[in-house]
């Protein structure tokens, strides 16, 4: 049994009460996780501030550059025990996590590429006896909290822009899977980051109310479910502390009559199947016009029946369990709806069985199909493998319908018609759109949504702005005395 711990002021901690993690294809206790106590908090942000005024933000960017650097290298070399490490503790399939892995490590580069890069502006004025200029500074003290989806991978988002602009952290990651994320503060402590820069605390919502209402901690990024995202917002605003929030979303994946249909049955799979449909961009709604509908259907339906379920850890296998049991239940009880809401069940339905499913929380690929928009299962995420299919007749009403949901993270059009294709880009209220293809990312592209996905953004140069404030700094220079009673311009 593996026994997480936390860092906290450079020093491993084991806290003083645990949780199990449990394997959720075995379903069995594979580590433990301690359960921080708001003392622990505390210390946590404390060392936080300390590190930061003591030298953080003084650190020059080419210092924090280095180590950002070191600490990719690091995750480089452990990337396979830490894929190993995610698949067991979320059941995420291996090759995903070794993507992530990967990944995680590029975006450390490519913040680091920014940390000695972050700066303001000199900016000419009317009056040319002042000079003025801006500079860009760190919040201070960024209490990181993610979903336990994608732990490094929902890291990786935070952590490289909040400390190449020059922040200390405090990272909470959730409790249903937090062991990758003590591994990575261990790699970092390893790497040469001074103590208290980056502090990981562990444990369930008290311990992120406990984080999140800190007087000491100066900016929020949380990803997560949109209502723990707006009792964050609504605390948070109490003290005015900015908030970037990552959210739900139920987004369309809309084909039209004129896409390459063998294409868009790929995407519309990955869209809704891969990580189990346990992704804040799952593709649950899928829009396809009526003259290709049967067709895209039944072709997505054989796709859906041949997908391999089984052990994460195994290279082959092409989906794995639901990530922990409140969420299998819930998402078991989200079918069940649908059926009793008249949603005609085309494929799956329920938990999988079979040969090496029995221990695990697998949940059979499911596609409902003649869904109508008012549908429970049209509007709620379900975060998990069911796929919602709706049809539609024309341009005008496949946007009436994918912009009448409260979510607006991701889209993707499926169209070989390029006006169109501007066209419906131009009216998605989304904060991504795909087109011809889905779930594609990049380092450089920035990532987040509007409505209740969420506001603030990820990756990319604008990630930079959620971990910076601008100072603007007026120098008089014309050594004239001025009017005390009007203001200077
Ligand atoms: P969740 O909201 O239950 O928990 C997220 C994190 O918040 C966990 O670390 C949890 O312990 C913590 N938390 C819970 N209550 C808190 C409180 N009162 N104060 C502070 N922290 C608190 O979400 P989840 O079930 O872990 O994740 C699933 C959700 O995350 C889905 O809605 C999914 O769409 C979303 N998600 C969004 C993105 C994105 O980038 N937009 C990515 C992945 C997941």
């Amino acid at each position: 049994m593996k026994n997480a711990m936390m860092m906290i002021d450079g020093e491993s901690v084991a806290g003083t009460a645990t949780r199990d993690a449990v394997n959720p294809y075995t379903d069995e206790a594979w580590a433990t996780v301690p359960e921080a106590t708001p003392a622990e908090v505390g210390r946590a942000v404390e060392a936080a501030q300390r590190a930061f005024h003591d030298g953080w933000r003084r650190t020059p960017g080419v210092r924090r550059a280095a180590l950002m650097h070191a600490l990719a290298d690091a995750l480089e070399a452990e990337a396979e025990p830490m894929a190993r490490m995610e698949s067991t503790d979320n059941g995420k399939i291996i090759r995903e996590t070794r993507n992530q892995m990967a990944f995680a490590a590029r975006n450390l580069r490519f913040f680091a590429g920014y940390a000695d890069k972050i700066y303001g502006r000199t900016i000419p004025l009317d009056n040319p006896g002042l000079f003025d200029y801006t500079r860009r500074r760190p919040f201070g003290v960024a209490a990181l909290i993610t979903a336990w989806n994608s732990p490094i991978g929902l890291l990786a988002n935070k952590l490289p822009p909040a400390l190449a602009a020059g922040n200390t952290v405090v990272v909470k990651p959730s409790e249903h899977a937090s062991v990758t994320t003590c591994e990575l503060a261990r790699l970092a402590a390893e790497a040469g980051f001074p103590p208290g820069v980056i502090n990981v605390v562990t444990g369930g919502p008290q311990t992120g109310d406990a984080l999140v209402t800190h007087p000491g901690v100066a900016k929020i990024s949380f990803t997560g479910g949109s209502a723990t995202g707006a009792h964050i917002a609504e605390s948070a605003s109490r003290r005015m502390v900015p908030v970037t929030l990552e959210l739900g979303g139920k987004s369309p994946n809309i084909v039209f009559a004129d896409a390459d249909i063998d294409r868009a049955v790929v995407g519309a799979v990955s869209g809704i199947f891969a990580a189990a449909g346990q992704t804040c961009v799952a593709g649950s709604r899928l829009l396809v016009q009526r003259p290709v509908y049967d067709e895209v259907v039944a072709a997505i339906a054989a796709r859906a029946a041949a997908i391999r379920l089984g052990d994460p850890l195994d290279p082959e296998t092409e989906m794995g369990p639901a990530a922990n049991r409140p969420q299998y239940d819930r998402i078991l009880g989200l079918i069940d709806a649908a059926r009793g809401e008249g949603a005609e069940l085309v494929c799956g339905g329920g938990r999988a069985t079979g040969d090496r499913l029995d221990t695990g929380l697998f949940i059979a690929p499911t596609i409902f199909g003649d869904v109508t928009p008012d549908m429970r299962i049209a509007n709620e995420e379900v975060f998990g493998p069911v796929l919602s299919v709706i049809p539609f007749e024309d341009e005008k009403d496949a946007v009436r319908i994918a912009n009448d949901v409260d979510y607006g993270l991701a889209a993707a059009v499926w169209s070989r018609d390029i006006e169109r294709v501007h066209r419906v880009v131009d009216q998605l209220e989304v904060g991504t759109v795909w087109v011809n293809t889905y779930r594609s990312t990049a380092a450089q592209a920035p990532f987040g949504g509007v409505k209740r996905s969420g506001y603030g953004r990820e990756r990319g140069a604008d990630a930079l702005d959620e971990y910076t404030y601008t100072q603007n700094v007026m120098i008089d220079y014309s050594g004239s005395a001025r009017d005390p009673f009007t203001i200077r311009t």
